[in-house]
């Protein structure tokens, strides 16, 4: 079972790479115990998360998809001062475990969840005109990924950064006649971030604990 590897290479490289984290291993322990499903990203994705928001100097991100806040913290944390997070939720239940869990994370005050859908909470964003967002995680419910992949160029600018997670969904994402809204809305994701001359692109099969699944990456032109 290859998959029994990759979660042995995981646990290595975060052993070797990653330092202890009181904070995120009460998340990673409180959010089944509050019914929450185990599908936030691996710490070493959440890692890659926090070196992006670092590596691009992004000040404003959007997250899309909170769940527990587990990839948030990832993100709030690698935030300058005075940097922001804003993370759509649709699952009141999800948010609440999520402001509970930033709130015991310091940042509270850095992260505005907001909840409801997505597709209607993101209008509002752009109704109220604040600043582009420097870079964008979308992870919440695959089949409106090209309408998420829509509302991203809208809120953000030239030179940002789009990121969206669960692109391989264990080789699903290769099954042209599949009728799954996930699998057609992740190829229909893919189909518009490859044909979209307003972006550069790739995506990276990732396997490891999450198994075998792959993130795509996008800058603004
Ligand atoms: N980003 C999180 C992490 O890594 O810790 C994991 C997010 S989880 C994969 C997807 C989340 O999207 C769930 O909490 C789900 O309730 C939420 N979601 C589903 N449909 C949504 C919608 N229409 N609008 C906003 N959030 C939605």
């Amino acid at each position: 079972d290859p998959s029994q590897a990759w979660t042995e290479v995981d646990e290595y490289l975060v052993q070797t790479l990653l330092p202890e984290d009181e904070v995120l291993e009460l998340v990673v322990d409180e959010n089944p115990a509050a019914g929450l499903p185990a599908i936030d990203v691996s710490p070493l994705q959440g890692a890659l998360l926090s070196l992006l928001v670092r590596m691009t100097g992004a000040r404003r991100v959007l997250e899309i998809g909170t769940l527990g806040g587990f990839s948030t913290i990832h993100l709030a944390r690698a935030l300058p001062p005075g940097g922001r997070v804003v993370t759509c939720e649709y699952e009141p239940r999800h948010a609440e475990v999520a402001r509970r869990n930033l709130d015991r994370a310091g940042f509270s005050e850095v992260v505005d969840v907001r909840v409801g859908a997505a597709l209607d909470t993101l209008p509002q964003l752009q109704a109220e005109g604040g600043d582009p967002f420097d870079l964008v995680f979308i992870d919440a419910d695959k089949p409106n990924n090209p309408h998420y992949l829509e509302w991203a160029l809208r809120l953000t600018r030239p030179g940002s950064v789009i990121v969206g997670d669960n692109v391989v969904r264990g080789g699903r994402v290769v099954d042209e006649a599949s009728t799954d809204p996930v699998v057609t809305g992740t190829r229909s994701f893919l189909e518009a971030l490859g044909e979209d001359p307003r972006l550069e692109v790739t995506a990276l099969q990732t396997v490891g604990s999450k198994g075998w699944d792959g993130f795509a990456l996008a800058l603004v032109r």
